[in-house]
């Protein structure tokens, strides 16, 4: 099935039903496949579960000679080429948890034209001796997924990624596809340019994923309200738990086992094998919950992910869309759920400025934070503000905490005056720095020990905040560190102004601000959807 050279659509069309026992194509699908097939180069941005893989595969399978396959995904190499065998497609894989036996056999089939499909990973290809194999067969195409990874502005930078510009050189006739699920206008743009894609036609398909419920919480005891979900709206779902760190995907992991919840962690911390079984109990079995740091997920292919809960805010906004697009790729209802709260802010912050890399990686995080925060702090509809920073517009959805319960915008310019004036206070009279518990403690006028051991009653500020709670101070403060009128400094949290605070307390500027809606405990849909 892979003689013809200049074969027809209707090939495509009869390979996706005889192989893949698909009717009919979706979406963009027909017309990728047609300009590979034709010995055009492609760029396509589909989202999760859009239907990449048929992309390349239908045409590999059409045109003479083996497609090549790039993927950094080495975990989920074993299960693409199982899969695809299953269906009578003859596939394999070069990567480096091969011995040597185990490389010469795919080599070997590669030479002798018995492959359809050859997977790599993109280290690979630094080794003469792969280049000097790839030479020796006859390649009907190169694919490049997770083609975001060449883009250095991106969140997922691989630095071999960026050799891939120099196939185009080497195998001029050979097509080359790229794909990704996720990419800005700039990082499309920066694909094209960094894979020598002159010519390549963009296929750039809807970002909306319509079936996912999406909402953003104020964190407040993350584990208990993580259980409250999942008791009230998905009992007894497979689902994803993201965490920022190891300790607290353990602990997470336990805490909902302790509840009866079945979860199992993931990390890149466990022992490997301990990982591919807890990965492929998560894939077979119903029902599981993962706890797990971003390292999991990519590529994972199970359609019934019921929910998706983020404890800690992902660090952009590509990031949060990647991870929360896990869910609900069979195109049933499922909820995309993050709890967020002041210290997420605090720590990132400081993991930006303690960062390696220049003053330019460092304000490139910086802004990826600052989108993540204004995702997070919107009262608009969340699909709609998701959507236009991947450049496409959408309406107010109906299906997002935002447009179920819309948030009330209010005029915060006074408190905001009032903490950066205590800030301000703080720092110039007395030369002092504080974190968030202390600035407010001063506003609302508690004469805590820390407050009397340093005088702090004594402030013309103090008590000058009653009338918001505790709480919603913390949220004044989070927004006006989402905004950037206030920073963090240093290893405590501690609040400092920043060049804009000067606006808002020279009453230049208003700031708007988000009163969370009050809500009944998690229940906050209107509708089963
Ligand atoms: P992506 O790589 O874009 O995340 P996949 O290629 O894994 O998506 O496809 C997602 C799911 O949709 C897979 O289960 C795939 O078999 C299925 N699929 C893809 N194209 C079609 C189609 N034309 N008709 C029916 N199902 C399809
Ligand atoms: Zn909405």
């Amino acid at each position: 099935m892979t003689e013809t050279a200049d074969a027809l659509p209707s090939e495509a069309l009869d390979v996706l039903r005889r192989v893949f026992g698909y009717d009919a194509f979706r979406g963009e699908q027909g017309d990728i496949i047609d300009t590979v097939i034709g010995g055009g180069d492609a760029l396509v941005l589909m989202p999760t579960g859009g239907g990449k893989s048929l992309c390349y595969q239908i045409p590999s399978l059409v045109r003479s000679g083996v497609g090549v396959v790039i993927s950094p995904l080495i975990a989920l190499m074993q299960d693409q080429v199982d899969a695809l065998t299953a269906l009578g497609v003859r596939a394999g894989f070069l990567n480096s948890t091969q011995d040597y036996e185990q490389r010469r056999e795919v080599e070997q089939a590669f030479l002798a034209g018995e492959l359809d499909l050859l997977y790599l990973a993109p280290e690979r290809l630094r080794v003469e001796a792969t280049v000097r194999l790839l030479d020796q067969g006859k390649i009907a195409l190169f694919a490049i997924d997770e083609a975001h990874c060449v883009s250095q502005w991106g969140h997922d930078f691989r630095p071999d990624y960026l050799m891939l510009s120099e196939l185009h050189e080497r195998w001029p006739d050979v097509p080359r596809i790229a794909l990704t699920a996720t990419a800005t206008e700039a990082t499309h743009q920066e694909i094209a340019t960094r894979l020598n894609l002159t010519d390549a036609k963009h296929f750039v398909a809807s970002f909306d994923r319509p079936n996912i419920h999406y909402r953003i919480v104020p964190k407040d005891n993350p584990q208990r309200q993580l259980i409250d979900l999942l008791r009230t709206e998905h009992p007894g779902d497979a689902g994803i738990v993201y965490c920022l760190s190891r300790n607290s995907v353990e602990k997470t992991a336990a805490f909902l086992t302790q509840n009866g919840i079945e979860a199992v962690p993931y990390h890149a911390g466990l022992d490997s094998r301990v990982r591919a079984r807890n990965q492929s109990r998560f894939l077979r079995e119903d029902g599981l919950v993962v706890v797990a740091t971003i390292a999991f997920g990519m590529g994972i292919d199970k359609p019934d992910v019921r929910f998706v809960a983020h404890l800690d805010l992902p660090k952009s906004v590509e990031g949060y869309y990647q991870e929360t697009g896990r869910a609900g790729r069979d195109g049933l209802p499922s909820t995309a759920w993050l709890a967020y709260g002041l210290q997420d802010v605090v720590q990132q912050r400081k993991m930006i400025d303690t960062s390696e890399g220049d003053l330019a990686h460092r304000r490139r995080l910086s802004a990826h934070l600052d989108a993540m925060l204004a995702l997070c702090e919107t009262v608009q509809c969340r699909r709609s503000q998701l959507l236009a920073y991947f450049g496409q517009h959408g309406d107010a959805c109906g299906n997002c905490d935002t447009c179920n319960t819309p948030p009330e915008s209010w005029d915060g310019t006074i408190p905001a005056q009032k903490l950066l004036s205590t800030v301000y206070r703080l720092q110039h009279e007395r030369g002092q720095k504080f974190g968030a518990g202390q600035l407010i403690d001063i506003l609302l006028g508690k004469e805590t020990d820390k407050v009397r051991q340093f005088r702090h009653h004594e402030l013309s500020v103090f008590g000058i905040g009653t009338e918001l709670k505790d709480t919603e101070w913390r949220g004044v403060i989070r927004q006006l560190l989402a905004l950037r009128l206030l920073t963090v400094e240093g290893d405590y949290g501690t609040l400092v102004l920043t060049e804009d605070s000067a606006e808002v307390l020279g009453r230049r500027r208003d700031v708007m601000m988000r009163r969370e809606p009050e809500r009944t405990k998690s229940k906050s849909r209107s509708s089963s959807g």
